[in-house]
């Protein structure tokens, strides 16, 4: 160790790397300890076998512009499954249901239409989706929404399929649909892309066939698969309290099979299955992949988006939902693993950043456009800026969703968020930057990226005085016998001075003196002469508040 520089005894700890030099050198190996998480313990999480592999259902969940007809389409797609069903009944609504085309293959429909509800689900982890059908009315076309929905399931790596709906409308145009599509990077199967496209009428019941038959081409090209032989893990899709059965949960197993009488993780919730109902209502035993069910049994209502895992262990569960309450409310209070451009260049050195990704809210397209350029070309061999999702608005709860779902950060162009995006971006502290010129909002992120950014500017309060005397003294200026009332006042400081409470000036201190000798600071209590730098018209009356400039990074 001597040898090598490090001077350490004998019961000094030393990192890995120096041990492991120093072992080397003495024929020995040394190896990280392992440690073990509850999770390792709790959950069994090797990778399933291909033999153990079968095929599973696609999931499915609908998006697009408001009145565009989800609603609707979800409604008729579920509807023609009631009538075509043997069980005929009325299908219970768990937000989560199976269908089944005319092959007899079956799709599984999430029941929440909207890109929030998807996003708000994906930041909470739960990536359920394999395949979005994108709702477009073709008599109204591209809209802001429809925008978001496509980078929303671009951002979340799902599939698209387009519904081009209401083309029972005699102002139906597929065509221009297909045209705004190729606009946004959708270029449509028949013109040489590789989006399906499908025209539908909710109403009439037209292509809807078709549609779910695309759905089922598209889930055979991904090859869907699961182990349905593994404890069943999956996500919450709903969750309310029933008064008289307790916490009930939709649940959607994506992996292994779920039994009643299992035990249960989800979230911050533990509990096991008492019994389980499937989307028409029947009673079942078990559910496998891809299967929707709703359970009661759970301690508390978990939260929309959770993932949950069947257990072996329930007192180790027990312990997890200790440690999963503990890590949430410390999250609360860190900021870390948000992205901020100030914390992007650390990110990138520590190979835990690849990609910066975007979203860019502007005042009018053109903006959009050249930020949205710009910002690209800055990608190097170490990061990659890629604007995920760019448009003319305030920036909305939308932006902030996706920003925390994919890690973004938002840059708005002479923009401001509404009232309920500014709470959104407090709340799950995301980096929202606002910029008056372009070139300010790049050079900011090219400095991010080289790590070079320069740190913020705030003001810091020190104390207050109050001005008592006034002293003209004709060499040096009007000089100003203060009393401290509050704090400190240092001579490097600056001086805010406030008269009824409005702000008369910003000016730095000439001199601080206690009688007759210059002094650096002086505390409350006590009392000085201050002169200002360039203010001379000060009165009696007039309050100081002292504070300084101070650099800082998030
Ligand atoms: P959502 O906001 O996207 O869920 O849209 P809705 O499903 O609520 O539909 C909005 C409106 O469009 C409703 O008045 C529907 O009746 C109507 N609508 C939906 N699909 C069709 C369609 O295929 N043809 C016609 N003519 N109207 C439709």
């Amino acid at each position: 160790m001597i040898s090598l520089g490090v001077m350490s005894g004998m019961n000094d700890s030393i990192d890995f790397d120096t041990a492991a030099i120093v072992a080397e050198e003495l024929g020995a190996k040394v190896e990280h300890e392992v440690t073990i998480t509850i999770e390792d313990r709790l959950f069994e999480d090797e990778e399933d076998a291909t033999e153990d592999l079968v095929k599973r259902d696609p999931i499915v969940v609908v998006m697009g512009h408001v009145d565009h007809g989800k609603t609707s389409l979800l409604d008729k797609i579920r509807n023609s499954e009631v009538t075509s069903s043997e069980a005929g009944g009325i299908t219970q609504h768990i937000g989560a249901y199976r269908v089944h085309d005319k092959a007899k293959n079956s799709i599984t429909f999430l029941d929440t239409p909207g890109h929030e509800a998807f996003t708000s689900m994906r930041m909470r982890g739960a990536n359920m989706t394999d395949i979005a059908i994108l709702v477009v009315a073709a008599d109204d076309g591209i809209m802001p929404q429809t925008v978001e929905a496509i980078n929303h399931a671009k951002a979340a790596k799902v599939s698209i399929i387009v519904a081009i709906n209401k083309i029972d409308k005699p102002e139906a145009d597929v065509n221009r649909v297909k045209q705004e599509l190729t606009e946004h990077g959708l270029v449509p199967e028949e013109w040489g892309g590789s989006t399906i496209c499908v025209p539908v009428s909710a109403k009439t019941g037209e292509g809807i066939e078709q549609l779910l038959e695309m759905v089922d081409l598209v889930a055979e090209v991904k090859e869907l698969k699961a182990n349905p032989n593994r404890f069943a893990k999956g996500a919450v899709v709903e969750a309310y309290l029933d008064k008289g059965r307790g916490p009930v949960a939709t649940l959607l197993v994506q992996n292994g099979t779920l039994h009643v009488g299992d035990s249960l993780i989800a979230g911050v919730s533990v509990g096991r299955v008492r019994a389980m109902l499937n989307d028409k209502g029947k009673e079942v035993e078990e559910a496998g992949p891809s299967t929707p069910v709703e359970i009661i049994g759970l301690s508390e209502v978990p939260s929309a988006g959770d993932t949950f895992n069947a257990v072996a262990n329930e007192k180790l569960a027990r312990d997890l939902v200790d440690k999963r309450k503990f890590l949430e409310k410390q999250e609360k209070f860190s900021s870390y693993n948000k992205v901020t451009l100030d914390n992007l260049f650390s990110q990138i050195e520590e190979g835990e950043r690849k990609e910066l990704p975007i979203i860019v809210k502007a005042d009018v397209w053109g903006s959009v456009e050249a930020i949205k350029s710009s910002l690209e070309k800055l990608s190097n061999e170490e990061v990659k800026v890629r604007v995920i999702h760019g448009a003319v608005g305030a920036v909305n709860k939308s932006d902030v969703m996706l920003a925390n779902a994919s890690k973004a950060v938002i840059i708005g162009f002479n923009v401001r968020p509404d009232s309920v995006a500014k709470r959104a971006v407090k709340e799950h502290g995301i980096e929202l930057r606002i910029y008056r010129v372009i070139y300010d909002a790049i050079e900011d992120v090219e400095q991010a990226i080289k790590g070079m950014l320069k740190p913020k500017i705030r003001e810091r309060d020190l104390g207050t005085a109050e001005v008592r005397e006034i002293y003209k003294i004709s060499s040096v200026g009007t000089i100003a016998g203060c009393y401290i009332t509050e704090g400190k006042v240092l001579r490097s400081a600056q001086i805010r001075l406030v008269r009824d409470g409005v702000v008369v000036v910003e000016d730095a201190i000439k001199s601080l003196k206690r009688f007759k000798d210059d002094v650096k600071e002086v505390a409350k209590g006590f009392e000085c002469g201050i002169g200002l730098e360039k203010f001379n018209d000060i009165k009696v009356g007039d309050v100081f508040e002292s504070f300084i400039l101070e650099e800082y990074r998030d």
